[in-house]
């Protein structure tokens, strides 16, 4: 049985006030959630949001990792930063990433095998544009962004390597995928896990314009084991909603 994450990436969003009075208002939410609940808050706010968080079942994430240790790398993030901060998991590839900062395959294999290194969760993003939906090519797509980071660089175990399938043109746009495209797409990327790396195990997020009001019928799907969300994770009194929302499958 694959547990239910909902994970919050809140992007370059929430300053201290607004992270005070987000977990002051999210309270026990986690603990009494069936599901795993996850935050990414922007690197600033991560110590803050690890004090505010202790103790109650919320698994801190980065949104992003240079793939060292540490040393000469002005203005980036390291592997011992984040361990010194608490995190657990962190978010590779996200399409922001690949496309606003041109992170290439290459890169994004590399922070992949540090984070499993480095005994994180991984929260692998993979997702097509939409010209590349509407030519068809989506599948393709999607093989090589998940062949390109996976082959021969599995090494946690499947628990601790989570796909997120985020169509780019369903992120931050408010038009999400159908629950049926996205179930194809999740059933396509479950047989790859499964038969190209033989995880089985392994969860399956769907991220674009998840909200309340539509994670029900999004995650109706058996292949779909939770929600990568954006906008709707920076209000504690949405993400709440999202946290506590049983799959009905
Ligand atoms: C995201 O960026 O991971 C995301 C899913 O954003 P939104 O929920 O705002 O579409």
């Amino acid at each position: 049985m694959r547990r239910t994450i909902i994970a919050a990436n809140w992007k370059m969003n929430n300053l201290t006030g607004e992270v005070k009075n987000f977990f002051a208002e999210f309270g026990d939410t986690a603990v009494n959630s069936e599901n795993e609940v996850v935050i990414a808050p922007a690197y600033p706010y991560i110590a803050l949001a690890s004090a505010l968080s202790a103790g109650k079942n919320v698994t801190i994430a980065a949104q992003d990792v240079y793939p060292k240790a540490e040393g000469a790398f002005t203005g980036m993030v390291g592997g011992k930063m984040l361990a010194d901060l608490g995190v657990k998991a962190v978010i590779i590839g996200h399409s922001e990433r690949r496309r606003i900062f041109g992170e290439p395959n290459e890169l994004i294999r590399e922070k992949v095998k540090f984070v499993q290194e480095n005994g994180l969760h991984l929260i692998f993003c993979v997702g097509e544009t939409l010209p590349e939906r509407e030519n068809g090519s989506m599948f393709d797509v999607l093989k090589e962004q998940i062949y390109s980071a996976f082959d021969d660089n599995l090494t946690l175990a499947p628990e601790k390597i989570t796909v997120a399938y985020e169509p780019v043109w369903a992120i931050g746009t408010g038009v999400t995928a159908t629950p049926e495209q996205a179930a194809e797409m999740h059933t396509f990327i479950r047989r790859i896990l499964k038969e190209r790396y033989g995880y089985e195990d392994s969860r399956i997020l769907y991220g674009g314009s998840v909200k309340p009001e539509n994670i029900q019928g999004l995650m109706a799907n058996e292949d779909i084991d939770g929600a990568l969300v954006g906008g709707a994770s920076l209000k504690a009194s949405s993400f709440m909603k999202l946290v506590n929302f049983q799959a009905v499958k």
